[in-house]
């Protein structure tokens, strides 16, 4: 016989323990971009959007380096919170989290590429938040990639890449534990009632990329770290699904 709290969903969405919210993507939102895509993750959505500078950084030409450049910037919007969020123009400084975040957005996409073959130009991949929910720095990594593999196709179309760069997918995913619980990919109410936070970012082959883990005013197992980390690759595997049918024949 089954007990009664089996069939009582203890996450307040509803969702399984290892169930990751609803996704959808809607590509080309950003028509002057070179490839664009509005990532919608639950009630997280992330603009991610691609741009083709024809040039690399100062220090790229002056060491001789061979190949391109990639870059990211990673904003909230104002009204992507419940409180409206100033803008950091308006504080005249960048805050540290929106520079610890694009900068793992960043070397996530120079993971997955090959810049000698991406040829001498940068591309610039920004990330603004319409909407926060828990799990920004994830959707706009995994929102990132598809924005890049069309602002590639858009290259390749055009002849400018000799061969593709991309080396295969990259996603990301939070993690955490919530009253005792290991719960994948977080929401806002449950990223902030959670005693272990994690965010795993993993390639195509199943290979970190990073792991980020802290305790929140608490400390976790070895076992547990495993077990967080099982439930992040399955959700990467779906993650990438998503991906795949968001690059799907457009
Ligand atoms: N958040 C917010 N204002 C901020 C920073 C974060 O409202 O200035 C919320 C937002 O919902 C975000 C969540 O807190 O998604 C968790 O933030 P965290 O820094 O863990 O990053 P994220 O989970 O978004 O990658």
């Amino acid at each position: 016989m089954s007990d009664v709290s089996d069939t009582i969903p203890f996450r307040a969405d509803g969702r399984r323990a290892d169930q990751l919210r609803p996704m959808r993507f809607q590509n080309h939102i950003a028509p002057h971009a070179a490839g664009s895509t509005l990532i919608e993750w639950g009630n997280t959505r992330v603009i991610c959007a691609v741009t083709v500078d024809e040039s690399v950084p100062k220090w790229m030409q002056s060491q001789k380096v061979v190949g391109g450049w990639i870059s990211a910037e990673y904003s909230m919007l104002p009204y992507s919170t419940l409180d409206r969020k100033q803008r950091d123009i308006s504080k005249l400084k960048l805050d540290g989290r929106s520079q610890e975040i694009q900068r793992l957005i960043g070397r996530s996409m120079r993971a997955v590429l090959d810049l000698e073959k991406l040829g001498s130009r940068t591309l610039w991949i920004d990330c603004d938040v319409l909407q926060a929910d828990g799990g920004t720095r994830t959707a706009s990594i995994t929102g990132a990639y598809v924005a890049l593999t069309l602002a590639l196709r858009k290259l390749g179309y055009e002849g400018k890449l000799k061969e593709n760069p991309l080396l295969g997918p990259v996603a990301g995913v939070s993690m955490g534990i919530v009253n005792g619980q290991a719960l994948l990919d977080l929401n806002y109410v449950e990223d902030k009632n959670a005693q272990v936070d994690m965010n795993l970012v993993m390639n195509g082959a199943g290979e970190f990329v990073e792991l980020q883990s802290a305790g929140e005013e608490s400390t976790f197992t070895e076992s547990q770290l495993h077990q967080l980390i099982a439930l992040g690759r399955s959700g990467i595997q779906e993650l990438m699904k998503h991906q795949q049918v968001a690059l799907a024949g457009v």
